[in-house]
């Protein structure tokens, strides 16, 4: 889509500090983070939201997890040690916080996590 803000990042046209990516997801750091690891994962495709992912690329979206856990492992996330531990998390709809209408996962991590999310 061409005004898509991650599809710009997807082609090369909108920078953003990578992180890794693979066939189907790449991934770069959040602009406004709100914790220390804070990285977005996305679909090389255009679609809405995760469910819409799901449903059209389930390949993807195993994809998307699988870059998620080597980025929390390459982070040093990953683990059950001090500081460790991780959220993946999928606003989906605006009265659930999504503000980019191209399917994203947050992982966050490198601070403690409360419960419930506001
Ligand atoms: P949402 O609110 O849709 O779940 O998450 C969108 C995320 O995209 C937000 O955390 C926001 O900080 C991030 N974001 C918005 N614009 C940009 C951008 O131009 N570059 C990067 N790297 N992140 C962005
Ligand atoms: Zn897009």
């Amino acid at each position: 889509m061409s005004d898509c803000l991650f599809c710009g990042i997807v082609s090369g046209d909108v920078p953003a500090d990578l992180v890794s990516e693979n066939d189907a997801a790449v991934s770069f750091r959040d602009i406004n983070p709100a914790a220390p690891t804070h990285v977005l994962v996305i679909p090389r495709v255009h679609l809405p939201n995760l469910a819409a992912v799901g449903d059209a690329e389930p390949d993807t979206l195993v994809a998307m997890l699988r870059l998620a856990k080597e980025i929390a492992e390459s982070e040093g996330v990953a683990g059950d040690g001090e500081g460790e531990g991780y959220r993946l998390v999928a606003n989906t709809g605006p009265n659930a916080h999504q503000t980019v209408f191209h399917a994203h996962l947050h992982l966050l991590g490198g601070r403690p996590m409360g419960w419930p999310p506001g």
